[in-house]
Parts: structure tokens; sequence; C-alpha cells
């Protein structure tokens, strides 16, 4: 058996009941099969895979709180801190019921490469919640925040461990975390990414995931001599990656005529007017069904099947494994050309083989998506040398970053003669770094 099979059977008998976490190693294990078989005794010897795939630290706690009736309620507190080999572990925290170990496990495993491939001194953490922070009060999310942040302080810090948002943990509620932080250890430093702008925030930080995506979209449409200009968009969610990749992809040309949230979608074939979405929401926090109840033309369906309304582009925003096989049929029957990742794994592995063997340019979230971690490693750095660059500075940099990572990509790709295979190619790129530094720094 390869080394990279045993492994992955490894991982698969110690870890039960984790298959987001199975997914997303079978995944990287793939990949990597021709860069460990050039050299697999090397690897096997000093047990890079088993260590790469093993955690270094989960830390597990309660989180009790009071709701607004005056009743204690308890959630489960999480950081997975997976991989310190190229700096400080950095990631999002997630607030969602679905939340656990494994769901977490796969997210801090995709982050290590996420963040190789930025080039930044970042290495690979993931954190959260099953709390919900849908139809909470304020202060009910202050109260959660506060418990939750008493406990985990004691594990990060700026050169440690930075965790920022992600689905469920926006700007509110990295505000109260901060807040906490603060209060418990007397420190105003950079722990945390997401900031208001007020505190230590960076510009360009909300619309980083999103604007990244399009960025990288905008490189691989080049690099087949075609462009944004005109195509007919979809793109899932209607959170934050996916409003910004509405934005920055419509301000390139093309044309966004579908969104979804998790009760169904909407389709607008004049093309999506963000300003309405951004007012359902991010003011009045509401359901993306109102979208067309306020805007004439525009189509709701409950359910999923965003993916049957036909597109040239496909921006799945949203979460982990929303596009199935038979979604990613339909997609290629009606000749969508480009699928960029901008959630975590939003692709089953059936699905992304169909799309790449059916010639769909397929770029994974670990690549797509890493813009929103590289402008929060340029928040720390903002926060290291107490400065604040402006919006065109950091958009900037963060355009270079993911030209950058585009490059490396596609170079890698390349060196492994799989030419347009996005997926090995941010696999191998990101793990080249983090484990030339794992070889350098011994057994630990
Ligand atoms: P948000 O919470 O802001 O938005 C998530 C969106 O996805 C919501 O519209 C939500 O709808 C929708 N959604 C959730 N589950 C489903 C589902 N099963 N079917 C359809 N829609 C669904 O999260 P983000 O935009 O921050 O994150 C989205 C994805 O991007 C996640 O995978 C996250 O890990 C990834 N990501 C985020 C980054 C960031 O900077 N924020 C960085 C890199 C990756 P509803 O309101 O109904 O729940």
């Amino acid at each position: 058996m390869s080394y990279t099979d045993e492994v992955y059977e490894r991982v698969v008998a110690q870890n039960p009941g984790e298959p987001e976490f199975h997914q997303a190693v079978r995944e990287v294990l793939d990949s990597l099969k021709v860069v460990i078989d050039r050299n697999e005794e090397e690897y096997r010897s000093l047990s890079i895979l088993e260590r790469l795939v093993e955690p270094e630290r989960i830390i597990s706690f309660r989180v009790p709180w009071v709701d607004d009736n005056g009743n204690i309620q308890v959630n489960k507190g999480y950081r997975v801190q997976f991989n310190s080999a190229i700096g400080p572990y950095k990631g999002g925290l997630r607030f969602h019921p679905t939340v656990n170990q494994g769901i977490l496990k796969f997210l801090g495993f995709e982050q290590i490469f996420k963040n190789s491939l930025t080039g930044l001194p970042i290495g690979g953490g993931k954190g959260g919640s099953n709390f919900d922070p849908k139809g909470k009060s304020d202060r009910e999310v202050m109260a959660f925040c506060q418990s939750f942040m008493t406990e985990l302080c004691k594990y990060i810090g700026a050169d440690q461990d930075v965790p920022a948002g992600d689905i469920g943990v926006g700007g509110r509620e990295i505000g109260f975390l901060y807040g906490q932080y603060k209060r418990i250890k007397g420190l105003y430093e950079g722990v945390l990414t997401g900031k208001g702008l007020t505190w230590g925030g960076s510009l360009i930080r909300t619309q980083a995931t999103g604007y990244g995506v399009v960025y990288i979209l905008d490189e691989i449409a080049k690099a087949h001599n075609d462009t944004l200009e005109g195509k007919t968009v979809i793109v899932t969610g209607s959170g934050n990656v996916a409003i910004y990749a509405v934005e920055k992809v419509t301000q390139l040309g093309a044309k966004v005529v579908a969104m979804c949230d998790s009760n169904g979608y909407v389709y607008d074939p004049d093309g999506i007017k963000l300003d309405i979405v951004k007012d359902i929401k991010e003011v009045k926090r509401g359901r993306i069904k109102e979208y067309a109840d306020r805007v004439e033309g525009a189509v709701y369906t409950e359910g999923k099947g965003i993916w049957t309304i036909p597109c040239d582009i496909y921006l799945p925003c949203a979460t982990q494994n929303e596009l199935d096989l038979d979604g990613a049929k339909t997609l290629v029957a009606n000749g969508c050309k480009y699928v960029a990742e901008g959630a975590n794994m939003p692709t089953t592995l059936e699905g992304t083989a169909y799309l790449q063997e059916n010639g769909v340019c397929f770029m994974p979230g670990k690549a797509a998506n890493a813009g929103g971690v590289a402008t929060s490693a340029l928040e720390m750095t903002q926060n290291s040398m107490r400065l604040s660059w402006s919006a065109e500075e950091v958009d900037a940099k963060l355009h270079d970053i993911m030209v950058n990572i585009f490059k490396k990509v596609d170079d890698a790709a390349k060196r492994y003669d799989m030419p347009d295979n996005y997926v090995v190619g941010a696999n191998i790129a990101g793990f080249e770094k983090v484990v030339e530094a794992m070889k350098a720094q011994g057994i630990v």
C-alpha cells in the first residue's frame, strides 16, 4: 500500500465520526501522491504525513451563558491549533449549530495549506462553537462571546494564535470577543483580526475574501485568453464572502443572476441589485426571500437547486459540500466554464472530479478564498507596526497576493505535468513550504 493510502486509512481509523476531516485529508493526500512518490523513503522516515494530519493541539471547553429569560445555556467551544511550522496559528472562529470537532479539524487542516499559499508567515488553526447567533439578541450574543473568550484567552495571543471571523462571526462578535480579551489580559494587541476600523481593524478586510475570489478568477480567465466581461455568474450564499464576490465580479463587467441562503435562492435575470441584498443581510439580518418581494422580475425558490440556473461562472460561497455530483453534472450540461470556491470545501470530491474531467476550470477554496486570511495577516502587520494602510494600499497588496497564489498553483500543476489541475497545484504548492519548515524544525 502506498504511504499516502496508509496514512489515510490511519486517519479514518483514528478519527471516527469525522467524515469532513477524512474528506479534506483524502483530497490533499491524493494530490500529494506524486510528490511523496518521488521521495517516499525520506517522508516515511520523518513521519511527515502522520505529523501533518495530527493537530498539534485541540482545546475543547464549556461555554456557559445566561439567555434573556434568565436561563443558563451551555455550548461547546473549541480551538484546533493544527500546525505552527510557518507562523502563529491563524484561522477563523465559526459559530453555527453544525459545528463539531471534526468540522473544525477539516477547516484547520485546509487552513495550513491556504495560509502557506498566501506567502505570509501564518500557521493553520480554526475554532468555534455550536452556538447559533441567529435569532439571539445583541445582549445574548455578547454574553456568549464573553464566556467563550474567558476560556479561549488562555490559549491565544498576538504571536501565538490569532483567530478571526467565519460563518456566524462577523464584526459584532469580533468586537465582543476583543473587548473581553482586553479586559482579562490587559493587553491591547492584535490578537483577533476582523476588528473595527477605529480599534485596529484593516480597511478591505471585510471585502477581502470575496474580492480575492474574483481576483484569482480573473487570472484563471486571462490564462485561458478569456475575460469576465459579459459573463453570467451564480454566487451561492449571501453572507460576507458572497456579497463581496458579487460586488467585485460585477465591477469587472459580469452579471450575477442568482444568490441564496440556507432556505432558498433568488433568480434575477436583470442582475442582482447588491444594495438590496446588503440591506437585507447586513442591516436587517433578514432572509434572501425578501429580495423577491422587493425587486420586480426576481423569483424566489424555496430549497436547494440554485445550480439549475444556466451560468458561465459558478462561485460557491456558502458552506461545505453544498455542490454535489448531480449539481456538477447540471452545471456542465448548462455550459458552465469556471468554478472558484469562495467557501471552504463547498464541492464534494465526486463533484470536483466531474467538473475537472469535463473541462471546467476549477479553483479550490484553499487558493480561491485565501484573500481573507491574507488580509487578516496584513491586519496583524499593521497592528505590530502601529500603522494603518489606506484602502488602496491594502487592496493592491491583496491583488498581488492573489495573482501570486495563482502563479504558484499554476506552476506546481505544470511542474507535475498536470496543467490546469488547480487542486493538485494548490495542495502541492501549499505543502512544499510547510514541509520544508517541518523538516528544518526537527521532530516536534
Ligand atoms: P456568513 O455566515 O457571512 O454567510 C454564510 C452564507 O451561506 C449565509 O448566506 C448562509 O445562509 C449561507 N448558507 C449556510 N449554509 C447553507 C446551506 N446549507 N445552503 C445554502 N446556503 C447556506 O459566512 P461567510 O460568508 O463568512 O463564510 C462562507 C464560507 O466561506 C464558509 O465556508 C467559510 O468557511 C468560508 N470562508 C470565509 C472567510 C471569511 O473571510 N469570512 C474566509 C475564507 C473562507 P443562512 O443565513 O441561511 O445561514
